[in-house]
């Protein structure tokens, strides 16, 4: 199920254009317009829920698998390090309510 007023949900439609990353039947990555490193790759499920929560209490195997693009996004960008991010609530940060794995890779971050 998509939601019409969200912003990812039209991205994956490709009613907003994006930059896309990977796609597969379940999963689209495309790199963030404000990156936070030297790859910044949001990693969504075609599916709409609207945090990490969500999504992991209805579909866990989904989740797994965004955790394993991700480290395939890192493999291809810098040897395999990578930091995963779900920023969940609007005083955590979460700004679009359709989850999204935050992959930042592509150089040593900060700690
Ligand atoms: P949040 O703050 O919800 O964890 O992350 C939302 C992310 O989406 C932000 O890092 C922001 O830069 C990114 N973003 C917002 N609008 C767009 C857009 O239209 N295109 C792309 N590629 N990224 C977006
Ligand atoms: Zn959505």
């Amino acid at each position: 199920m998509s939601d019409k007023d969200c912003l990812f949900c039209k991205i994956i439609t490709g009613e907003i254009p994006s930059e896309k990353v990977y796609e597969d039947d379940t999963t689209y990555a495309f790199k963030d317009i404000n990156p936070k490193a030297k790859v910044h790759v949001l990693v969504v499920p075609r599916e709409h829920y609207a945090n990490v929560a969500e999504l992991a209490a209805a579909d866990p195997q989904q989740l797994a698998h965004m955790a394993q693009v991700a480290q395939n996004i890192a493999d291809k960008e810098f040897h395999g390090a990578f930091r995963l991010i779900f920023n969940t609530g609007i005083d955590a940060g979460q700004t679009v309510f359709h989850v999204h794995a935050h992959v930042l890779t592509g150089e040593k971050l900060d700690e």
